[in-house]
């Protein structure tokens, strides 16, 4: 492998050392519990974290949260978990949380701001970031800006924004991953020398239509492509990985945690979902990361680093497994995942175009507005397009994504 930064020492994604959180004492006179900040608290990776704070109550407090639109969780997270701060994007929905939640002594912010708020909030020494889409970049890049650990879902931040998160880590804060095949690659990195890598090999679960034919996939339903196998997650990274895509995002993402060449990051298929990932070194010995597909692992893992915490959830029985299979991905027939490659390898702006593009191209499938096959070929249309630029500053995103939107929104339009 030819990392581009060579002798890693540390596995942790740490930048400068971060400094105490002064106001851990305060806080019900407990130094030892972490204060924890989630975004997107009502989404599946956010719901899931509070069931792992609700596994170690003494470990974890819950200072702020933050939803898109959804009141009527977020107020029922805010009576159970008791933050200071709650946050809602849309501003109607946070006019009536404010309303619902008068008196109770929470802070409400509103608007995407309240993402920045969160994410440096005082109270949080962990931000954990569960938002989807790159509406999760500017906190991603805030909490490492305010020097905390971030335990980092949101996948698109690190797509859209990889350098840039790069850079901010330079400056502050950590970061652990969350992303199940991100999580099993850095705890097969624990303390092993990332000079001796000679790969990653992210495992797929291929989805729900692993093994069907292109054609096969030309009729294909909003219905069928929800119905993942193994995951029950949000419907975005849900048709994501009937597409591909998400393993089109996670070896993007891989790129740029690891800091791992292209051609050094495999994919393979594992409709099992229980090896979660693997780093081959380079005496051609594996190390692979296995449990039963359950997100509360890594998440957990992500929050109690170094340490390891009890999991609320069943240990796996090898046994009853049986067998776990492999196989080869199928580019053919799933372009999304060679899209993604080239979109990485061309690096800049050119990510950043894919996954604005994606996004709205998923959108745009889940309202039935075109078909399946057609969200592959509204981003390949989309990054054709593109000319290279570099990525400089979260402005140069910003505009690059826009740009990538509106000129997906136009394909998507001539499909329809
Ligand atoms: P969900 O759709 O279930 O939840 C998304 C959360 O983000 C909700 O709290 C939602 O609020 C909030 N949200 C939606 N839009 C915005 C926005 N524009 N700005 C701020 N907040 C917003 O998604 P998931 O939990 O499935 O995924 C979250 C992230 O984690 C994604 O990046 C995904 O790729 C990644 N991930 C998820 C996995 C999983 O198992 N679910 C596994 C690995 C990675 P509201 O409810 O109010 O709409
Ligand atoms: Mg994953």
């Amino acid at each position: 492998m030819q990392p581009t930064h060579e002798n890693r020492s540390s596995l942790i994604l740490a930048g400068a050392p971060t400094s105490p959180n002064p106001y851990n004492d305060l806080m019900n006179g407990n130094a030892e519990s972490r204060g924890l900040a989630i975004l997107g608290s009502t989404g599946s990776i956010g719901t899931q974290a509070l069931e792992v704070v609700d596994a170690h109550p003494e470990r974890l407090r819950v200072v702020a949260i933050t939803a898109h639109s959804n009141v009527e969780l977020l107020e029922e997270q805010a009576r159970k978990y008791r933050p200071t701060l709650v946050g809602m994007v849309s501003e109607k929905a946070a006019m009536e949380i404010k309303r619902r939640l008068e008196g109770a002594g929470i802070e409400v912010a509103a608007g995407p701001e309240c993402l920045i708020e969160a994410a440096a909030y005082p109270l949080a020494d962990t931000v954990l970031n569960g938002v989807v889409g790159s509406a999760g970049l500017p906190p991603t890049l805030a909490a490492l800006g305010a020097g905390k650990r971030l335990a980092l879902a949101n996948k698109e931040s690190m797509v859209a924004g990889g350098e840039l998160v790069l850079e901010a880590l330079k400056t502050g804060g950590e970061l652990i991953p969350v992303d199940s095949e991100h999580g099993a690659i850095f705890h097969c990195l624990r303390g092993e020398e990332i000079s001796e890598v000679e790969a990653v090999v992210l495992t797929a679960s291929g989805g729900p239509f692993y093994g069907r034919s292109r054609e096969e996939l030309e009729s294909v339903t909003v219905e069928d492509a929800l119905a993942h196998p193994t995951w029950s997650m949000g419907r975005k990274i849900t048709i994501d990985s009937a597409t591909l895509m998400n393993k089109g995002l996670e070896v993007i993402e891989a790129h740029y945690l690891f800091e791992v060449a292209y051609d050094a990051i495999k994919v393979v298929a594992h409709p099992q979902s229980v090896v979660h990932s693997l780093v081959e070194f380079r005496d051609g010995s594996l190390s692979a990361q296995l449990s039963l597909p359950d997100m509360r692992l890594p998440i957990s893992l992500a929050l109690s680093y170094p340490e390891r915490w009890g999991p609320p959830f069943k240990h796996t029985d090898m046994a009853a497994l049986g067998a776990l299979a492999f196989g080869e991905i199928d580019r053919g027939a799933f372009g999304c995942l060679d899209l993604a490659y080239r979109a990485g390898r061309e690096g800049g702006l050119a990510t950043a175009v894919l996954n604005a593009a994606n996004e709205m191209a998923v959108a745009a499938f889940l309202e039935g507005r075109m078909g399946f096959l057609d969200i592959e070929r509204v981003i390949g249309e989309t990054l054709e397009k593109y000319e290279p630029a570099r990525a400089r500053s979260l402005q140069d995103v910003i505009r690059a994504e826009e740009w990538a939107r509106a000129v997906a929104e136009e394909i998507t339009g001539e499909a329809a």
